[in-house]
């Protein structure tokens, strides 16, 4: 009997070492990850930069706590506002910690405007983490199932609708903010059109509301830029990050600019392990090292074997609805659910993700080959066509 509790349903597989792209498990199979762990480990296993920023970090100091200056954190601030046009963090652990700060810095913004009740439109088919208020944004239905009583103060519209959102602006004066992720992940990598986060930031201008964009999964250079938001010609008031900030270090952070970098005061917001002189120096080193190796223009071009790679194998497949990519966010949505391709693929030595029941998502890191790009194309292709012949 394991004395785990039964939340997950893990695969019958565990790792014990990993470099690169490529990860081993007990019996010395090699496996090629085309997941990194959820968009975390951007910059693959056991990068040299990131295992000694860690080491060094670890035999000098772990943790002193946020009743003291920490170094490692200002430093990690500063280098988040160069690459991002915001101007203040707050550090936390995880995705959903960095959306619940987000979360109640817009009630208290909406508090200090006297609202009673500052309600935050979200969106359906979107993913804020499992916590209260975070499971409560989310807009899976499954994932709010048996929680009630749920946190309230969210609105739900359709993703990709700003009609949806005019309609609310119309009726609720309650609003403060909207919360959205600039491309939805465990909801399928769902694009939304070029225009959609521009008209809202409009409308947020318009309405003095906060546009806060949920980056934990796109952030960190996954779609090609540092922040997916700088596609575009718009820049969001509140910005989340965790995922691959620390490339496998918890760490998540809540960035914000104009009046919502100010809108925390001492007491109002905070966190025993946020910030940690470790998990900063990580951070840091995560970002540099994207840098140095110049890897943002590498996911554009990894980017482009995917797609022409899996449009000339999947051409002709009736069965294949779509082909959805940005950076290295790869959704391949067939017509069916798909679920059972994950162990075929873990079988044949690839990690693989689906996700909304008949979404491919496929999230590599940044650091892979041409070759082993070309092999997961194979290898999911093939996986796919046979999924498609059994049936
Ligand atoms: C993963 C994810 C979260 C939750 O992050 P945790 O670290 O698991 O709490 C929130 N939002 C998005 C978009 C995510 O992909």
């Amino acid at each position: 009997m394991s004395t785990l509790m039964s939340n997950y349903a893990p695969l019958p597989v565990s790792f014990v070492k990993a470099k690169g792209a490529w990860l081993s498990d007990e019996q010395d199979k090699a496996y090629l990850d085309a997941v990194s762990g959820i968009a975390v480990c951007n910059l693959g296993h056991s990068h040299p930069a990131i295992s000694s920023a860690i080491c060094e970090q670890a035999k000098k100091l772990l943790h002193t706590s946020n009743l003291y200056n920490i170094k490692n954190q200002q430093a990690l601030a500063d280098k988040l506002m160069q690459i991002s046009d915001m101007e203040k963090a707050f550090f936390c652990n995880s995705g959903a910690e960095a959306n619940e700060a987000a979360i109640k810095l817009a009630r208290l913004y909406g508090h200090q405007k006297g609202l009673k009740c500052p309600t935050i439109i979200v969106a359906e088919g979107s993913f804020h983490g499992r916590t209260l208020a975070t499971l409560s944004a989310t807009g899976n239905p499954k994932i709010r199932a048996g929680f009630a009583p749920l946190v309230e103060g969210f609105v739900r519209v359709p993703y990709n609708d700003i009609d949806a959102i005019l309609n609310i602006a119309s009726q609720n004066s309650e609003v403060v903010a909207v919360l959205v992720e600039p491309v939805q992940g465990e909801g399928g990598v769902v694009i939304p059109s070029d225009d959609y986060l521009t008209k809202l930031r409009s409308i947020c201008d318009q309405h003095q509301w906060l546009l806060m964009l949920d980056e934990i999964q796109t952030g960190i250079g996954r779609t090609g830029k540092w922040f997916a938001y700088q596609h575009l010609d718009m820049i969001p008031d509140v910005l989340t990050l965790a995922k691959a900030l620390g490339n496998g270090i918890p760490i998540g952070a809540c960035l914000a600019r104009g009046e919502a970098a100010n809108v925390f005061q001492p007491g109002t917001h905070g966190s025993t392990f946020g910030g940690n002189p470790l998990a900063c120096k990580t951070a840091l080193a995560v970002i540099e090292t994207i840098e140095l190796e110049n890897l943002l223009p590498r996911v554009n071009q990894l980017n482009n074997i995917f797609i022409e790679g899996f449009i000339a194998a999947l051409n002709g497949i009736k069965g294949v609805r779509d082909i959805r990519t940005k950076g290295l966010m790869i959704g391949i949505e067939l017509d069916q659910p798909c679920g059972e391709l994950v162990s075929q693929a873990l079988e044949q030595g690839l990690l693989i993700n689906v996700t909304a029941a008949n979404v491919i998502r496929l999230l590599p890191p940044f650091i892979i080959t041409d070759a082993e790009a070309n092999k997961i194309v194979l290898t999911v292709s093939d996986l796919i066509k046979n999924f498609f012949d059994a049936i």
